[in-house]
């Protein structure tokens, strides 16, 4: 997974406050330490974490919970918004005729990327070439050729040629019939006073569209001024972030943004040409966050269970219908101090009192239940006998958790059963039920 490390000690951090008792301004403060700590060692820009933190804690102190939100979730709702503004905002480059300079320090990733852009281009329909405008690198020829061979897209370059704007002049007029010329242009070791001045030149011949930053996650710190100083030359439309796919710490890349105000749009996961991906700021924080789509989990928990879903959970409960779905329901139900708290409180010797701990116990359940369930299969949550070990496994995984919560969930379900078959097994406690259910039309 891209950033391991980051998404483990954000997820743990996040689930600190999921399973604490109570929210309060000390346990905030002390998750931002978390995230503070978690987002410093994968080399988020420090100034950056400073300022988003503090943002975090001052809206985490002050705004008030949306109806049907609990303080846990408007809390981590917020850590995701403000996790969201560093990603910058979202941009597509757009499927048309255009020209795309490709720029960036040596290794960055620079030459690979343009092919994968290249092929990317090609398998939506439109023509595109390349034009090998590094003239530092004596093999950058070469391996662009051997690139655009293999993906059969045309290269334009002169490996005698030392002067790189004769060769974009000369490449361009050559792909005047292709949509979307890629020009790669030099890199260099650190940034030197001639490298800016190539590529400001070639900027000025080529007037391309998009200018692309490429940069390597592994970056670190030096990311901010790099970006700042192409930015400057060029302008920077947008930022390629390669090599996510290793153990790079990503975060000074990635707050590199903040610097350009330029947004990522594509990043790099591996060395094939296919390992290109577009950039979704969202897809990618959940990822991260291991949270499955994390925006309709907070439209949902936001949403107080309809009346006919809490009917049609009921009405399937009483024919003796019980899989996970219904669990889900029926602690959805009592999270809400819906129907079913006092339908269970009234039937003598069943449930008892529900006490406001067994109630918070219960949402900090539904909340990590939700997101191991957004991680099961349709078959998986109607069949939940049928996961075996490999599928916890694989489900926890997906869910960003520890196998033993699944487990805990399906044992929670094996009991929650047990108590239904018990209920709805009783002719007197079943008639008490649908008494208590009143107008719920159980037929
Ligand atoms: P340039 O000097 O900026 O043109 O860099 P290159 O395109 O030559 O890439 C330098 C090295 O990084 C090569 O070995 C590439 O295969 C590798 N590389 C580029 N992008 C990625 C990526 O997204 N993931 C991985 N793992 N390697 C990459």
């Amino acid at each position: 997974m891209v950033m391991d490390n980051l998404g483990q000690s954000l997820r743990d951090a996040l689930k600190k406050i999921a399973n604490a008792p109570h929210i309060d301004k000390k346990l905030v403060q002390e998750v931002l330490k978390d995230i503070q700590r978690a987002l410093l060692k994968a080399d988020v820009n420090v100034k950056l974490v400073l300022a988003l933190t503090k943002d975090v804690e001052k809206r985490a102190l002050t705004e008030k919970p949306k109806p049907g939100m609990s303080s846990r979730e408007h809390v981590i709702k917020i850590i995701y918004e403000e996790l969201l503004k560093v990603l910058g905002t979202q941009r597509e480059i757009p499927l048309k005729r255009q020209r795309i300079m490709m720029v960036g320090l040596y290794g960055q990733g620079k030459t690979t990327t343009s092919g994968k852009l290249a092929r990317y281009f090609t398998k939506k329909g439109l023509s595109s070439a390349l034009i090998a405008a590094d003239v530092h690198r004596p093999a950058a020829y070469d391996q662009l050729k051997q690139i655009g061979d293999l993906i059969n897209v045309p290269v334009y370059g002169d490996p005698e040629e030392k002067n790189a704007v004769k060769i974009v002049k000369k490449g361009l007029e050559e792909f005047k019939n292709i949509d979307v010329v890629i020009i790669d242009t030099s890199g260099r070791h650190s940034l030197e006073d001639d490298l800016i001045k190539e590529i400001t030149d070639i900027e000025k011949i080529a007037k391309a569209d998009e200018k692309l930053l490429v940069m390597d996650a592994a970056v670190g710190q030096q990311a901010g001024p790099q970006a700042k100083a192409f930015h400057e030359a060029v302008n920077i439309t947008g930022v390629i972030i390669t090599k996510l796919d290793g153990t790079a710490k990503g975060g000074g890349a990635l707050s590199a943004v903040a610097e350009t105000k330029a947004p990522i749009v594509f990043i790099g996961t591996g060395e094939h040409i296919r390992d290109l991906e577009k950039f979704d700021a969202n897809r990618f924080l959940s990822r991260l966050l291991g949270m499955g789509d994390i925006e309709s989990l907070m439209e949902k928990v936001s949403e107080a269970l309809s009346e006919n879903d809490a009917e049609e959970s009921m009405r399937s409960m009483m024919h003796g219908r019980f899989t996970l779905k219904e669990m889900y329901a029926q602690l959805e139900m009592m999270g809400n101090m819906g129907p079913l708290k006092s339908i269970l409180t009234s039937i003598p010797g069943f449930a008892g009192k529900i006490s406001d701990e067994e109630m918070e116990e219960t949402q900090r359940k539904l909340y990590w239940y939700k997101i191991i369930m957004d991680s099961m299969t349709e078959y998986e949550k109607e069949n939940p006998k049928e996961i075996k070990s490999s599928r916890v496994k694989r489900i926890a995984r997906g869910a960003g958790v520890d196998p033993r919560e699944v487990r805990d969930l399906l044992k929670q379900y094996n009991n929650s059963k047990k108590t239904m078959k018990t209920i709805t097994g009783n002719r007197k406690m079943r008639r008490q039920l649908m008494k208590q259910l009143g107008n719920l039309d159980l037929k």
